[in-house]
């Protein structure tokens, strides 16, 4: 079996009264839906029970109703979005990811408490090992569930969840943004290295966790502040506030790059950058890396367009809309076969004929994994009677995996790894095709004090992998 990567979305809410938590977290885990669709979580509690539902599906389909009524009475409620590309033979079984979905439950001597996690474990076998020879056991295949036992463990020793929280981030090496949930108060902390985001804000007195700002924005919650690279933020019902923070001293910072080129929904502020913004500044420094002539400029829906529009404005040239998306197409990028992935990518994406008829055009997109998407559409806008299509990825080529919570094919599959950025023009039929340098993509930070993880495109990551 492929190493687990996951790509997630978490959320919490605690109040002192009252306020059908569960809903709060159905809304805001629909605005977290891009992070994860395979399968959602909620955990609730009401005072007397904690209250779990978790299935395989998109939060729509989950959160029915029925459930958020059964929830009217929730004063705090935690919650999962997962995408987990874990792969037996290829392709994701079924059990294994239904098993898998979170939050993680776990019910000890001290306390019950709910578990979300987001990011990736580069110590998780070693771990997991560990735990095994000490005779526990294991209902899941992902690292979360590590996680999980290892609160249990120091809870006993501290009786004290924030301490014990903290004691493990310690002892968890790699990605970890997670929210734990209890009866009494929700712990939401962040790894030293702050490689996956977590933010935190206020709704009429209740106090909010969340992957994103947008989720925030989603339920009317006020932002109140990103949570740091390495700390631990805990909220009890009446909003009181406890920080236990990390010393970083020789600690590289490493938020993933990713999640501002694709990853993060363009209405998410990330350590106070605008995902957007960060976008258009792509766009710009693309169309000034080799300006080109053309009549209109075009993203894919939707990861492309942000980065587009920051191409139209820095060249001049109007931007205009290529393609129709259908909505109703789940990710291309998931699909287990080449072939379903090309049909998929065919009618997620229309061409928009009238728009591209005789016209030369500049197609910004923010990657280039398997090459897939790029050849299909760019076919598709001759097609339709493109003159010219010139491509341009807002992110540089994609070569290395992700140990850290972002799906990234093994390397074989990486069109990058096998071509030059001619060879890689020419199999996907562009006219012309220009990357963002990397120096320029980790330079996008608006005068903030961030740093980022770019281990996907140049093979160096800020914590030591262990094979
Ligand atoms: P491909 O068709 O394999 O070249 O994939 C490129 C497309 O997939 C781009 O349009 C991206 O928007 C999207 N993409 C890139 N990275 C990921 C990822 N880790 N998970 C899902 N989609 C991705």
């Amino acid at each position: 079996m492929e190493k687990l990567h996951e790509e997630c979305g978490i959320f919490g809410i605690i109040a002192d009264r009252p306020i059908n938590a569960a809903g709060h977290a159905a809304a805001a885990l629909l605005s977290l839906q891009h992070r994860g669709q395979q399968s959602a979580g909620i955990v609730a509690f009401d005072g007397g029970k904690m209250i779990v539902k978790k299935d395989l599906g998109l939060v729509t389909d989950i959160f029915g109703q029925d459930f958020l009524d059964s929830c009217a009475f929730t004063h705090t409620a935690a919650g999962h979005v997962r995408y987990s590309a874990a792969r037996e033979n290829g392709i994701n079984t079924t059990s294994n990811l239904s098993v898998n979905a979170q939050p993680i439950t776990v019910s000890h001597k001290c306390a019950a408490f709910s578990l979300s996690h987001n990011g990736s474990l580069t110590n998780a076998a070693h771990l997991r090992q560990k735990i095994a020879e000490k005779g526990g056991v294991f209902y899941t295949t992902n690292d979360s569930e590590i996680v999980a036992v290892l609160i249990v463990e120091q809870c006993l020793k501290t009786h004290d969840l924030e301490k014990a929280v903290f004691n493990v981030m310690d002892a968890v090496e790699g990605a970890f943004s997670i929210i734990v949930g209890t009866e009494d108060k929700l712990v939401a902390a962040r790894d030293k290295n702050g490689f996956r985001p977590l933010c935190m804000g206020r709704l009429n007195g209740a106090t909010v966790f969340a992957s994103e700002s947008c989720a925030l924005d989603c339920i009317g919650a006020e932002f109140v502040r990103d949570i740091a690279a390495g700390e631990l933020v805990s909220a009890d019902k009446s909003g009181q506030i406890i920080t236990l923070q990390k010393d970083l001293k020789g600690v590289k910072r490493g938020l993933c790059v990713f999640e501002y080129v694709y990853f993060a929904r363009p209405d998410s502020f990330i350590d106070g950058i605008s995902v957007h913004a960060a976008r258009m500044e792509m766009g710009r420094l693309l169309f000034r890396q080799k300006p080109t002539n053309a009549d209109m400029v075009c993203g894919v829906p939707d990861s492309g367009i942000s980065a587009a529009y920051g191409y139209a404005e820095e060249s001049g040239i109007p931007y205009g809309s290529a393609f129709i998306k259908n909505r109703y197409v789940g990710r291309t990028f998931i699909a287990p076969t080449q072939p379903k992935r090309e049909q998929m990518v065919g009618s997620k994406l229309s061409p928009l004929k009238a728009s591209i008829l005789g016209k030369r055009i500049v197609l910004v997109d923010d990657s280039i994994v398997r090459g897939t998407t790029s050849a299909n559409i760019i076919k598709a806008l001759r097609v339709a009677g493109a003159k010219e299509v010139h491509m341009r990825i807002s992110s540089p080529p994609f070569k290395y995996p992700c140990y850290f919570g972002t799906d990234v094919d093994s390397r074989e599959n990486l069109i990058a790894n096998h071509y030059t950025v001619d060879e890689i023009c020419r199999k996907i039929g562009a006219d012309s095709l220009v990357y963002l340098p990397y120096k320029d993509l980790m330079n996008i930070k608006f005068g903030r004090d961030v740093g980022f993880c770019g281990g996907c495109f140049d093979g160096k990551y800020p914590i030591k992998i262990i094979h």
